[in-house]
């Protein structure tokens, strides 16, 4: 009997446990996709070639991948009906609007006697499988991960199948139907230079970073201008790399430094589904309810600066810049940014949020809104609002040479490493000599350190006095 597999964030053949279970029955399998609307623009034009390369690697193996848009709830079953099929296998996914589609689906195949099957793909740990003594969910990072190590991660993994047998004749839409990639302008260059999707993309990059970077790890994922971390985030997003594969390729290298320090990265991940999982609004309301009473400032032409990379404070400009460019930014300088937008500007977290999710290339729903929560204070397990990051501290600490600012900020490049953080207190020489014309050729601050800080205590403040 045929049987449909529906792939989500698994776009992969190797260690899929949707397709391995499509084919343990031993019928034709028909590879479906459906579009998700609610993507951001970096993450379709990732799409869109990831999709690319599945359906090259399904056609190798005698499969078609079908695309189409719309309800799930319809097109499942109309598939399943067209096609014969009794069983429809898919990863099981945990954001909110998929596990309510889920329902839906189950609930329209039940009445025909289709099982509707989901596989643990996307993650290591369902969410459901690590909780505290007493049965309740983690709200703390460091007992979670203890408990995941504890737990241990399956070793068994399903082999890249070498011949799918397919159902043809079924029709679906076409890749350049989606209309996915930018047409006018054309903004994605960077991407295309930075990266590689798809399967073997994301195995490639898993190798190159096992040869070698990972040993550096502890200390280099905190330089941004250094290849320092795996840059898997998008891969794994996509599920175009099974995260138990990568955990246990990693793991194989045993006691070599970093890497305990990346494997707890994962286990980052896995936080934020657990939280995602227990929290549905993650991306709009805030965990600690206290938040939402937080006396916001509204600032359009800050907001705009700010996504720009036009706020005038160099390492804030050279993330924003970097995100624009190549649809990612390095961990400490999205840490940077982001404290930046909600403290020293007082923007809402979810407009930043907001913004990360259309400019990423892997934006999650579970690993962003829990980060900008983390950063804004008001998450599980957060840095407290009041701990303030100084952009140009962080910069002279984590860009000291100021490589990765003139990489971005081209306009700063000619000044001197002691001056580049913090260029409105370079001495006018050095600004001449530079090329640097402050207010013309690069802004002056928007917002002053010193002010932007003592506004956003302010505000704290006044929140915790209600
Ligand atoms: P590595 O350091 O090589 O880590 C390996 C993998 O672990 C990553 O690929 C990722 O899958 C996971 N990981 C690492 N750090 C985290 C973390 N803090 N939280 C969750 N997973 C983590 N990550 C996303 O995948 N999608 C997002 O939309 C996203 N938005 C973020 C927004 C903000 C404001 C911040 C501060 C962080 C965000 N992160 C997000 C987490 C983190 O910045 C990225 O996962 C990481 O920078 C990706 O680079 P990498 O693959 O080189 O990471």
């Amino acid at each position: 009997k045929p049987a449909l597999l529906w792939l989500r964030n698994d776009l992969r053949l190797h260690d899929n446990p949707a397709l391995a279970a499509a084919l343990a029955g031993g019928g034709p399998v028909l590879p479906v996709y459906i579009l998700d609307e609610q993507m951001g623009a970096a993450s379709r034009w990732w799409l869109h070639h990831s999709l690319t390369r599945l359906q090259a690697d399904f056609a190798q193996r005698g499969a078609a991948l079908v695309l189409r848009r719309g309800d799930p709830a319809r097109i499942i079953p109309e598939l399943a009906a067209q096609t014969g099929a009794t069983a429809v296998h898919a990863a099981r996914s945990f954001e909110p609007a998929l596990r309510d589609s889920d329902r839906a689906v189950d609930a329209a195949l039940r009445p025909h006697n289709i099982g509707f099957h989901r596989h643990l793909s996307t993650s290591l740990f369902a969410p459901e499988r690590i909780q505290t003594k007493t049965g309740g969910a983690y709200g703390v990072y460091t007992p979670f991960a203890n408990a995941c190590f504890s737990a241990g991660v399956p070793e068994t993994l399903c082999p890249t199948p070498a011949h799918i047998p397919g159902l043809p004749g079924i029709s679906g839409d076409t890749l350049a139907g989606w209309s996915l990639l930018p047409k006018k302008p054309d903004w994605a260059a960077g991407l295309r230079a930075s990266w590689t999707p798809g399967e073997a993309g994301a195995h490639a990059r898993l190798d190159e970073f096992l040869a070698k970077p990972v040993r550096e790890y502890a200390t280099a994922r905190d330089i941004p201008a250094l290849p320092g971390t795996s840059r898997l985030s998008p891969h794994v997003h996509f599920g175009e790399i099974s995260p138990r594969f990568v955990w246990h390729r990693a793991a194989a290298l045993g006691d070599a430094p970093g890497v305990k320090t990346f494997l707890k990265e994962l286990l980052w991940r896995e936080f934020s589904i657990n939280l995602l999982w227990q929290h549905r609004d993650l991306r709009t309301r805030p965990i600690r309810a206290e938040f939402a009473g937080f006396p916001w400032a509204e600032n359009a032409p800050a907001l705009r600066a700010w996504q720009r990379g036009q706020t005038g404070i160099p390492i804030v400009d050279a993330g924003m810049r970097e995100l624009w460019q190549t649809g990612w930014m390095h961990n400490r300088v999205r840490m940077i940014c982001a404290s930046y937008l909600v403290k020293h500007l007082l923007l809402p977290w979810q407009l930043g949020e907001a913004w990360f999710w259309d400019t990423l290339c892997e934006a999650d729903e579970a690993a962003n809104a829990a980060s900008w929560q983390w950063v804004a204070g008001c998450g599980a397990d957060a840095a407290p609002y009041f701990r303030i990051f100084n952009p140009v501290l962080q910069g002279q600490k984590f860009d000291p040479t100021g490589a990765y600012v003139r990489r971005y900020v081209p306009e700063l490049a000619r000044l001197p490493d002691r001056d580049i953080q913090s260029p409105w207190e370079a001495p006018p020489q050095i600004l001449l000599g530079a090329g640097v014309k402050l207010g013309s050729s690069y802004p002056y601050p928007i917002v002053s350190l010193a002010e932007g800080r003592a506004r956003a205590l302010g505000a704290y403040a006044a929140l915790r006095g209600k």
